[in-house]
């Protein structure tokens, strides 16, 4: 398992989850109900983390997120290494796996 993403806002991290589960990514949501027992923990060490089960899939998520929480990544994108058009949530093509570079 490998922790990709946490933050203060529970809220966002639950979105973040619900972005890596339609891109059949298995991920769990871990301190989603310690905020409790905030003030006796450092206060980072509350935040819920967005953590993925299978090791491979660190890279994409991270991807996947970086791209969720990029601003406006609405629209298609040409792939620079093959040309070929992908979807705006994508930040891999889907073709030949490139990076998404943001200079299309
Ligand atoms: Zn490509």
């Amino acid at each position: 398992m490998k922790r990709v993403y946490s933050a203060a806002d529970p809220v966002l991290v639950g979105y973040l989850k619900s972005v890596l589960e339609g891109h059949r990514i298995a991920c769990f949501v871990k301190n989603e109900f310690l905020r409790g027992a905030a003030g006796e923990l450092p206060v980072n060490e509350c935040w819920p983390e967005l953590w993925v089960l299978e090791d491979r899939e660190e890279w994409l998520a991270g991807e996947l997120i970086a791209d969720a929480l990029a601003p406006g990544t609405g629209g298609d994108w040409t792939c620079a290494e093959c040309g070929e058009i992908c979807e705006g949530a994508f930040g891999l093509c889907w073709r030949c796996g490139a990076l998404r570079t943001g200079r299309e």
